[in-house]
C-alpha cells in the first residue's frame, strides 16, 4: 500500500548539506571529497527554490544495524582504514553526517514527496568492511532506520551509479532484508554506449517492478559516472542522463512514491583538479527534479554537451567517496 502522499508539491526542494559532511582531505583517489561543497555552491548560484538543511548525525546504533559493531567502532576510533584506505579523523568525523544526511532526506521525502542529499560514497560498503571509496553504506543505514521505526514496510534502492552496488547487496543478504528492500542496481549489466537504449528501456520499466514489490519509498543513486565521458564509466550522453533522471522522478511522482536521491560517483576531473562537468551533471539532475515537481519552468531545448576532452587519469579504478564543503550560511537550518 502506498503511504499518504503530499496533496500539493512542496514549495521548496529540501536538500541535506552542511560542512559537516565534508572530508576535504584524506580522500586519496577520489575527486568527490570537495564535490558536495561545489554542488552546493553551484545550486545557490542558480537561485532555484531550494532549502538547505544541515543533517543530524546518524547514531552508532543506526550504523550498527547494517555494519559489524567492531568495524564501526574501529573506523570511528581510528583503529582501521576507511573506504579511501586511510586512517583519518577528517573522514571519520564526516561519516555520521553523510549517513545522517541520507536518513534526513529519506524522512523528508516521506512528507514532501521529494528530497536530496549532497552525499556520495555508500554502495560498495558491506556489512564488515569498506571498499571503493565507501566506508559506511548510507543507503542501507537510512533504509534500516526507516524500517526499524515502522515508517515504511518496503522500499526500493534504485542505483544508477555506473558501478554495481555490491555492498548494498551484501548487506541485504547478510541481514535477510530481501523481502523489505528491493535492490535495482544498473551497474555491471550496462557498460558501454551501445547499451544506452536498453538501459533507458529498463529505467522506463522501473515503475512496474516497484509497484509489484510494494515499495513505499525510493532511494535513488543518481550517479554521474554513468556519463559517456567519465573515465571510470562511459555509457549515457548528457541528454540520456537527463532522460534517465526525468523518467525516474516522473515515475515516482506519478506512482505517489516518495523519493530521496544522492549524488554518487562522478570522475571527470580537469587538469587543474576542478570538476565542473561532474557538478553540471548533478545540476542537471536537480533541474529535472524541479521541473517534474513544478518548482521550475521547463528549460528550452538543450544542446548536447561538447565532446570528450583531455583529462588526467584517476589513480583508482573504483568509485567515489566522502564529501566536501565549507559552507555554513545563515539560511541553513537543522531539521
Ligand atoms: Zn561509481
Amino acid at each position: 500500500m502506498p503511504l499518504p502522499f503530499p496533496r500539493r508539491p512542496p514549495e521548496l526542494l529540501r536538500v541535506y548539506y552542511s560542512s559537516d559532511v565534508v572530508a576535504e582531505f584524506d580522500t586519496t583517489g577520489s575527486p568527490s571529497g570537495r564535490k558536495p561543497r561545489e554542488v552546493s555552491d553551484a545550486l545557490r548560484r542558480q537561485l532555484w527554490p531550494i532549502e538547505f538543511i544541515a543533517p543530524e548525525p546518524a547514531e552508532v546504533l543506526d550504523l550498527c544495524r547494517v555494519h559489524d559493531p567492531d568495524f564501526v567502532a574501529d573506523v570511528l576510533e581510528l583503529r582501521r582504514r576507511n573506504g579511501f584506505g586511510s586512517v583519518s579523523q577528517v573522514v571519520a568525523r564526516s561519516l555520521p553526517y553523510t549517513t545522517g544526511a541520507c536518513i534526513g532526506a529519506a524522512l523528508t521525502a516521506l512528507t514532501d514527496g521529494i528530497a536530496a542529499s549532497l552525499t556520495s560514497g555508500f554502495h560498495h560498503a558491506g556489512p564488515r568492511g569498506p571498499r571503493g571509496f565507501c566506508t559506511f553504506n548510507g543507503l542501507m543505514v537510512a533504509s534500516t532506520r526507516l524500517l526499524a521505526e515502522g515508517r515504511v514496510m518496503r522500499l526500493a534502492i534504485v542505483d544508477c551509479d555506473y558501478h554495481y552496488g555490491d555492498g548494498t547487496q551484501a548487506i541485504i543478504e547478510a541481514k535477510g532484508l530481501a523481502d523489505q528492500v528491493l535492490h535495482v542496481s544498473f551497474g555491471q549489466r550496462f557498460t558501454a554506449p551501445h547499451h544506452a537504449q536498453a538501459y533507458l528501456d529498463e529505467v522506463h520499466r522501473l515503475g512496474d517492478w516497484l509497484t509489484a514489490f510494494g515499495a513505499q519509498l525510493v532511494l535513488y543513486q543518481a550517479g554521474a559516472d554513468t556519463h559517456v565521458d567519465d573515465p571510470l564509466g562511459g555509457l549515457l550522453t548528457t541528454a540520456q542522463m537527463r532522460e534517465r533522471d526525468r523518467a525516474i522522478f516522473t515515475m515516482a511522482r506519478e506512482l505517489r512514491l516518495p523519493l530521496a536521491w544522492n549524488l554518487a560517483g562522478g570522475y571527470q576531473v580537469e587538469p587543474d583538479g576542478s570538476i565542473p562537468r561532474v557538478v553540471q551533471l548533478h545540476l542537471n539532475t536537480f533541474e529535472e527534479a524541479l521541473e517534474v515537481w513544478g518548482l521550475r519552468a521547463p528549460a528550452p531545448a538543450r544542446p548536447e554537451a561538447p565532446g570528450r576532452a583531455e583529462r588526467p587519469e584517476l589513480s583508482s579504478p573504483e568509485d567515489t567517496g566522502v564529501q566536501t564543503a565549507s559552507f555554513a550560511a545563515g539560511q541553513d537550518r537543522r531539521r
